[in-house]
């Protein structure tokens, strides 16, 4: 008998095969542990035929009374009428074999599966599972969560068989925890995971499994952490360039002042830097809420250390906003600016690799080119990631490991989407989290309206309305990968249809990812320097864009948009102290799920509370791509709902890691083989920032 490991490809199992592992990946199911771990989402019982209910996916036992075969237009059909003493069912079957006919003998005690439909006024089965020795033993069944092309029956019989093609299943867990936190082992988990005898012993084996699961991501970040923290540079206390910066930033703007939340964040900040070990933070603060000030002095301060500091954007375009901004301050307190994005020319970009190669650079701002780019600093001693939820972990590492000699640069990463608390332990276990939780004073709220698509006019007259009062408009169009050209075409034609229609008397632009990089600029200067009366573009502006006198945003298809990415979008206007509106405009009809999602913009102007409502809608998976993170994807456990569970193995990996810094005790021994072996992929992460 052949026997197969948990890597395994489902493929090669019994009954599976290419084609249907292809449709098994379409519930991430790519090897033997991810089949073995997929969570039924329930477990049915066995029915009697008197309970069986319209829709429903049920299981029953009966004796045969009766079978013929009847002729349709649709070809033959084998008819078999069941009793279980408590009623009558019948049963259709559309494919059979003479074989499976002759099968059927009257009398005979079998056991069917399917879901109940109605016929004429009797309930019957199409083309149930049919089992011939009715297990009274297994009285529940796995309902998993399905996708196309897939049955319950399906997965329980490739599950089955893998149990008796003789798997072999180890533990992945030291014995002192299994017996401590009274968790069933492995083997005996994943089998009453699919199998159980009761629903508590159900229960059991998945905790055993959330509890594995949340277990090793907590290991993994307890290493990164302890990695972290080794090594860092230690910045000399004061900040004379801070200072002089906000000083110049006052004279030109009288009455600014920090908020008081800002202030505090950049206490916190400064004193990691001062201190020996390396900085790793998370800067949160809802879209703004005036980040930006707090990275360009906490830079500064690298700088006056004799530094050099980076601070990476998503876009272009907001890297060349950053670079415009600071611009007008840093070489009046003397020091040097530089700008590295894709689309310079190669001596531009030749030139500011060499100033940085030199030192002579101390700030510079860019795109995704600082990593790409084979650039070298002379001495990096702090970046910024400003959106970081745009970027992947593996770009930060590349970037942490430009900065030279021994020492890691410190690293701040700024995100305007807000993290409840119980995931932000999951995720960012490893940072420090500082949380701005206040605006800039004198905004006032954005006014939000959805609208459906054939009362754009009104929404027209409203626009000109703020135009003619002289604000600066934004209409947004969605851009989706997947159908990229005829998005476009959208936008375009509508900047078209506008600028020669009801606004033809205004100056508009149109902005978007296909335009090269000093087009944008034109574009976008055009639009700041207020030339430009509206802004047709596509989501290249969804994020960090600070342009105070644009009030007003129309947001066309909506309903194509996530909770994030439209407050995000939103974040681009109620930026200064005059009234803003946002406009979000769908088609009268679209699903259900969309239209909560835009009545819950309408009304909701609190990031935070929008991220919680967010969760709810998606999912923690899809809400933050847990990959993106370089963290394990979480199959089984759901940290919001598991707080307990999360705050549980939190501790025990943490004190685990903390005694046992290499896993070299033998008791810890099945830890270090358990993420050599299944996150072998994900140690790179652990060097991430
Ligand atoms: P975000 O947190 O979204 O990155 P920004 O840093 O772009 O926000 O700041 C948003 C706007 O608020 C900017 O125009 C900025 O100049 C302004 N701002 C920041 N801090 C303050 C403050 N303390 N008082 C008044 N305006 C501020
Ligand atoms: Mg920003």
């Amino acid at each position: 008998m052949k026997t197969y490991s948990v890597d395994t490809s489902v493929q090669y199992l019994k009954g599976v095969g290419p084609k249907m592992a292809g449709l098994l990946k379409n519930l991430g199911i790519d090897n033997i542990d991810n089949l073995l771990t997929l969570v039924p989402r329930r477990y049915a019982r066995k029915s009697l035929i008197k309970d069986l209910k319209l829709g429903e996916e049920a299981r029953v036992s009966g004796r045969i009374i009766e079978t013929h075969t009847r002729f349709t237009s649709k070809g033959k059909i084998f008819i078999v009428r069941l009793s279980d003493g408590t009623g009558n069912i019948s049963c259709y079957f559309f494919n059979y074999s003479p074989k499976m006919k002759e099968k059927f003998k009257w009398n005979t005690l079998i056991e069917v599966e399917g879901q109940v439909s109605l016929f004429g006024r009797g309930l019957q089965l199409v083309n149930p599972s049919i089992s011939f020795s009715p297990s009274n033993g297994r009285k529940l069944l796995p309902i998993y969560p399905l996708t196309y092309g897939l049955t319950h029956t399906y997965i329980r019989r490739v599950i089955n068989g893998a149990f008796e093609s003789g798997i072999y299943i180890p533990e992945t867990l030291p014995t002192y925890i299994v017996e401590h936190e009274n968790l069933l082992p492995k083997e005996i988990a994943i089998k009453n995971l699919h199998f159980p005898d009761s629903l508590e012993v159900a229960d059991m084996a998945r905790k055993r499994l959330e509890f594995e699961e949340l277990f090793y991501l907590e290991i993994l970040l307890a290493l990164r952490k302890k990695w972290l923290k080794n090594k860092g540079i230690k910045f000399k206390k004061g900040s004379i360039l801070a200072r002089k910066f906000f000083d110049l930033m006052r004279d030109r703007n009288p009455g600014f002042k920090l908020t008081k939340a800002q202030h505090r964040v950049i206490w916190e900040i400064f004193g990691d830097m001062e201190s020996e070990s390396r900085m790793n933070r998370l800067l949160q603060g809802d879209v703004g809420s005036g980040k930006t000030i707090v990275a360009i002095l906490s830079m500064l301060k690298a700088v006056e250390s004799g530094y050099q500091a980076v601070l990476m954007a998503p876009t272009e375009i907001l890297a060349e906003q950053h670079y415009f901004c600071l611009k007008e301050y840093l070489p009046e307190i003397g020091v040097n600016l530089g700008i590295l994005v894709g689309s310079q020319s190669q001596a531009e970009k030749q030139q500011v690799k060499e100033e940085l190669k030199t030192g002579k650079i101390q700030v510079v701002v860019g795109t995704h080119a600082l990593i790409e780019e084979s650039s070298e600093f002379k001495n990096l001693g702090f970046i910024v990631i400003d959106e970081q939820h745009k970027f992947g972990v593996m770009q930060r590492v590349r970037l942490i490991k430009k900065g030279v000699f021994q020492e890691s640069p410190d690293v701040l990463v700024m995100t305007a989407t807000p993290i409840p608390r119980s995931l932000s332990l999951t995720i960012y276990g490893d940072l420090d989290i500082s949380v701005i939780d206040e605006l800039p004073p004198g905004r006032r709220p954005i006014i939000t309206r959805w609208m459906r698509e054939d009362k754009i006019n009104e929404v027209w007259v409203f626009v000109k309305r703020e135009l003619d009062a002289g604000r600066q408009c934004y209409i947004v169009y969605p851009i989706i990968e997947e159908s990229e050209k005829t998005d476009l075409k959208a936008a375009q034609e509508s900047y078209e249809k506008l600028s020669r229609g009801v606004f033809k008397d205004y100056n508009i632009g149109l902005l978007h990812g296909r335009l090269k990089g000093e087009e944008k600029e034109k574009v976008m200067e055009a639009f700041r320097a207020g030339d430009l009366n509206i802004l047709i573009t596509t989501t290249v502006i969804e994020v960090g864009i600070d342009i105070k006198n644009a009030t007003c945003m129309v947001i066309e298809h909506a309903e194509r948009f996530g909770i994030s990415q439209l407050h995000q979008l939103r974040g681009r206007i109620g930026r200064g102290a005059k009234q803003s509106y946002c406009i979000l405009v769908s088609p009268r009809q679209i699903s259900d799920i969309s239209k909560e999602r835009l009545k819950t913009i309408e009304n909701e102007n609190d990031g935070f509370k929008l991220a919680e409502k967010d969760l709810q809608l998606r999912g923690p998976g899809e809400f933050f791509g847990t990959r993106q993170h370089g963290l394990p994807e979480l199959r089984l456990a759901n940290p919001i709902y598991n707080v307990r569970l999360l705050s549980l193995t939190r501790n025990l990996a943490f004190k685990v890691i903390s005694q046992d810094p290499e896993l070299q005790k033998i008791e810890n021994r099945i830890i270090k083989k358990t993420i050599n072996h299944k996150y072998r992929n994900k140690l790179e992460f652990l060097e991430a920032g």
